[in-house]
């Protein structure tokens, strides 16, 4: 009886120790990507630089997708490259 516990305790050791082995992987940091540019100096230039940046589909402009317009699954820098508002101005400028 005694030796099936220290089985038990011997299994729940290896388990303690590659579960410490796994945590520890986890949170250590991600390896430093020297390859990406550190733009501007600003204090949150580094948050505003790890977010995806997508084109705008009227001028190409990239821009954060949080401060991109998403519209029908695009995205545009400004309510004035909306389809729409260029539908409006078309019909506006059209002949009268
Ligand atoms: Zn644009």
């Amino acid at each position: 009886m005694a030796r099936l516990f220290l089985l038990l305790a011997i299994l729940l050791a290896i388990f303690w120790w590659l579960g410490s082995r796994v945590r520890a992987r986890r949170a250590a940091p991600p390896p430093a990507d020297a390859d990406v540019p550190r733009q501007g100096a600003h204090p949150d230039g580094n948050r505003r630089a790890q977010e995806p940046m997508v084109p705008c589909a009227h001028c190409g402009v990239h821009l954060p997708r949080s401060e991109a317009i998403a519209y029908q699954g695009l995205h545009y820098c400004r309510a004035g490259h909306l389809p729409d508002a260029q539908d409006r101005s078309d019909d506006r400028g059209g002949p009268a």
